[in-house]
């Protein structure tokens, strides 16, 4: 499995970093040390193969990190600012209280600012 390289696995070369926390959530994210083989599906299809490392956040696979995953790769296809703040608000809320938000707390919270 090649997972979601963005947003709770990275894949650096092998013992070239001694410990990540997860880009999205801030947890300190597990690691497999000298791991072979191809590092994303591009490398597997042209059966190029590497060492590295695979940091997994311990998170990745809950539906509230993987719905920030998606609405942070969303937020960069939006052209509007006041959609953005939307999502923004979204996301914030997403992971401060790590679960989804019911659509109302976010109209609820947009609108107050
Ligand atoms: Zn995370």
């Amino acid at each position: 499995m090649y997972g979601n390289d963005n947003y709770g696995v990275r894949r650096p070369d092998a013992n070239s970093v001694i410990s990540m926390d997860c880009c999205l959530c801030g947890e300190k994210m597990n690691v497999k040390r000298n791991v072979q083989g191809p590092r994303g599906f591009a490398a597997a299809m042209a059966g190029s193969k590497s060492s590295y490392d695979e940091f997994t956040c311990p998170n990745a696979q809950t539906d509230w990190h993987i719905h920030a995953g998606e609405l942070t790769e969303y937020l960069t296809s939006i052209p509007s600012l006041r959609l953005k703040s939307i999502v923004n608000e979204e996301l914030r809320l997403t992971l401060h209280n790590k679960k989804i938000p019911k659509g109302l707390d976010i109209v609820l919270a947009v609108d107050a600012v």
